[in-house]
């Protein structure tokens, strides 16, 4: 039996092999190789099919997260609302930027529990709050948008999961003035490395974007701000342009196909289906299970040659690397401790074939305990 990895990035070459290889040569040819005609078009162009005025092409999703917050003049000290659910990327470029990240619980399904964040952020008067839209989920935009007037706070969206997700129609991101996302090969857009970006529609901060990518410069040896290097290179704005930008729809209505079989067809007491959130058009970065005998259950599995992965181990606010930085945690975190015990993500990407995904469904609905 054949593995069925999480992502299958050989598949992903064996079939876009040509086009990457267009890509290669464009870019070899065209004698340039950082910021230049590929990264402005691969901006252009993921802006449009996004929604945006202007798209900001940078390194990572963390740098797109981190320039994010300072075009809303995100400052030192500054408390900052976020879920201790998530990449520990969302929480890292908060402190990069000297705030403090202040967390509270997620709901049943895993995303952050805007009445609470509501409740934490009028009292204590914290005017930024960073939903993630965790597993490819929307959160619901009308209700981010109404706790950002409320709160009188700026909604900073992490969309490196749900590139393509809406909330009552409306694409993620768009409760933001910017919003931040990420390339890393295994997102639902990824390129064959490192990449990330910022959206918006604002012409300053997206001018303030281009500047803090490159140095701070205004322009050539001019340095208006500390800016850092997060400059996109040519190769990965051309491999995203030609090969996966062109593919995300029909990429993503796989995804979408693969989970609502999912959802009819696994039946097992023992393996729980959170419901995602009811408005959300979800993009299915992840399927996400709960399960009780988590490592039998991994371990079913693997015997099965299913692979399987955990979204997350360990909650932000309970890392090593948090020891000794300044964060503060206002509630129970019950919901998001049971994702960090009980959670596990089974396969889903688009190069999954019929006949793999009818495996990984018999495997999940013939595991037993071991008592
Ligand atoms: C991947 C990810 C990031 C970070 O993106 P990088 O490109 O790896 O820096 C941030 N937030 C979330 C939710 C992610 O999944």
């Amino acid at each position: 039996m054949p593995n069925i990895p999480l992502a299958d990035f050989r598949a992903m070459w064996q079939q876009n092999r040509d086009r990457y290889r267009e890509a290669l040569e464009r870019v070899g040819e065209s004698g340039w190789l950082v910021l230049g005609k590929e990264v402005e078009t691969f901006e252009h162009e993921l802006a449009e099919s996004w929604g945006f005025r202007s798209a900001v092409g940078v390194a990572s999703g963390l740098d797109a997260l981190e320039i994010a917050f300072r075009c809303e003049g995100m400052k030192a000290g500054d408390r900052v609302l976020t879920t201790p659910l998530s990449a520990f990327a969302t929480t890292l470029a908060i402190l990069r930027v000297g705030a403090l990240p202040v967390f509270v619980d997620v709901e049943k399904n895993g995303l952050l529990d805007l009445n609470r964040a509501r409740d934490v952020m009028t009292k204590s008067q914290i005017r930024f709050v960073v939903p993630v839209h965790l597993f490819g989920h929307a959160i619901d935009l009308r209700d981010l948008a109404e706790l950002g007037v409320q709160a009188q706070a700026k909604v900073i969206e992490d969309c490196a999961q749900a590139i393509g997700a809406k909330s009552h129609g409306r694409a993620v991101g768009t409760a933001s003035n910017v919003c931040a996302t990420s390339f890393y090969p295994t997102k639902n857009l990824g390129a064959l490395g490192d990449a990330g970006a910022l959206l918006t529609n604002s012409d300053s901060v997206r001018d303030q974007a281009r500047r803090l990518r490159d140095y701070g410069q205004s322009s050539k040896y001019m340095h208006d701000d500390l800016g850092m290097n997060s400059r996109l290179d040519e190769l990965q704005a051309a491999f995203l342009r030609s090969v996966q930008l062109p593919l995300l729809n029909a990429q993503t209505a796989r995804r979408q196909e693969i989970a609502r079989r999912y959802l009819a067809e696994l039946q097992n007491p023992h393996v729980v289906i959170p419901s995602p959130p009811p408005n959300s058009d979800s993009v299915w970065h992840l399927f996400p299970v709960l399960v009780d005998h988590r490592e039998s259950f991994r371990e079913h599995l693997n015997k099965n040659n299913v692979a399987t992965g955990i979204h997350y181990p360990r909650l932000i606010p309970d890392q090593n690397a948090m020891r000794g930085t300044a964060f503060e945690v206002v509630g129970s975190l019950d919901n998001a401790t049971q994702y960090a015990n009980q959670e596990v993500s089974i396969p889903l990407h688009p190069y999954l074939t019929d006949e793999d995904v009818n495996r990984v469904i018999a495997s999940i609905n013939n595991f037993k305990p071991k008592s």
